[in-house]
């Protein structure tokens, strides 16, 4: 299939370039390369460098290509700066979900696998999260992504889309190409590996009372490639509606920190601080969901395979793609 990839310069988008091209698929990257790397982009994709917010430019770019399919990542993803800047995070994610809808119809493509996220959910009642658990989103990042959500639900009914929304918990590891390189970095795993090659003196742990079997954030991290794995999974079959993606296993912050440790044989320092604005305490997925219908089967679920992955890539690239 031809395949409109946005965000391809991202982390998420570049590993899933990387994965459709191997299996034979053409790879279409629509990237504004404000926050994605030029070099993260595969060799063997055609690039157009393009703004979601730009309404025009959005609509040519789909109707040059007539793709197959669309797979959108662009947009902004740090739930931090969503909480200091949600007028970003709507003027971005939810305007470029418009404007790339407007382009689909206007191309006469139907199918989207659409990068959605456990932050949907906000603080959950219910642990470990099913799709059924009620979306009231904790900061502006989870809240963009929702309306998109629903953007794409009713362009569903009434304009005959096909939607696929992946909600994914925490997005982690690396291939021996790519890997994860934002600036400046604010996730647990890229500044632990930060501070074992010695370009931070440590790492600050956000919360130490949250109601946690160690007080510490419980997260369910999922390897990079195993998200990929699932939308091609999307892409390919005649599926519909939201899927979780995560493994199903909590870690907190301490455990990624000594994980860390253990392999990087690195002490990496931390310190206790206070809590993170807009953190929930406990996100960990119930995929059951991608298991029965997509059929999708995690090859990297334990916590050190996906630090190790990191760790190569970050070692290998100690300035990301700088
Ligand atoms: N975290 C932390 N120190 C950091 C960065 C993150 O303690 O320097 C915590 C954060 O509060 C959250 C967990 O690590 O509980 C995962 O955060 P991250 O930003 O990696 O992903 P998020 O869950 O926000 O998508």
């Amino acid at each position: 299939m031809k395949v409109f990839v946005t965000g391809g310069a991202g982390y998420i988008g570049s590993v899933t370039s990387e994965l459709l091209l191997d299996a034979g698929h053409e790879v279409v990257v629509f990237d504004n390369l404000e926050r994605g790397h030029r070099a993260a982009i595969d060799s063997r994709a055609q690039f157009v460098q393009g703004d979601l917010r730009d309404r025009n430019c959005v609509i040519n770019a789909m109707t040059d290509a007539r793709p197959d399919a669309v797979m959108h990542f662009a947009a902004y993803a740090l739930v931090p700066e969503s909480m200091a800047k949600p007028e970003i995070y709507f003027g971005n994610n939810v305007v470029g979900c418009v404007n790339l809808t407007d382009g689909m119809l206007a191309a006469g493509v139907a199918k989207i696998v659409f990068s959605s996220t456990c932050a949907t959910y906000g603080q959950p009642d219910r642990v470990p999260i099913t799709e059924q658990e009620k979306q009231l989103p904790a900061n502006p990042y989870g809240e963009s992504k929702l309306i998109c959500e629903k953007i794409l639900d009713w362009h569903k009914k009434l304009r005959g889309l096909k939607p696929v929304c992946l909600r994914y918990f925490n997005a982690c590891g690396a291939t021996e190409k790519f890997g994860e390189d934002h600036d400046p970095e604010t996730h647990i795993i890229p500044i632990v590996l930060q501070v074992a090659l010695g370009k931070r003196r440590s790492v600050k742990m956000f919360g130490d009372d949250y109601d946690t079997h160690d007080g510490t954030c419980v997260r369910d991290y999922i390897h990079i490639v195993d998200l990929a794995q699932a939308h091609i999974l999307a892409l390919t079959g005649e599926f519909e509606g939201a899927f979780n993606l995560g493994n199903g296993k909590g870690n907190s912050v301490l455990e990624v920190i000594e994980t860390a440790r253990e392999v990087t044989g690195h002490p990496i320092p931390a310190e206790k601080v206070g809590r993170r604005p807009g953190d929930p305490a406990i996100l960990v997925a119930a995929a059951d969901k991608a298991r029965d219908v997509l059929k999708w089967r995690p090859k990297f679920p334990d916590l050190k395979s996906i630090i190790e992955s990191a760790w190569n890539w970050h070692r290998a690239h100690p300035e990301g793609y700088a």
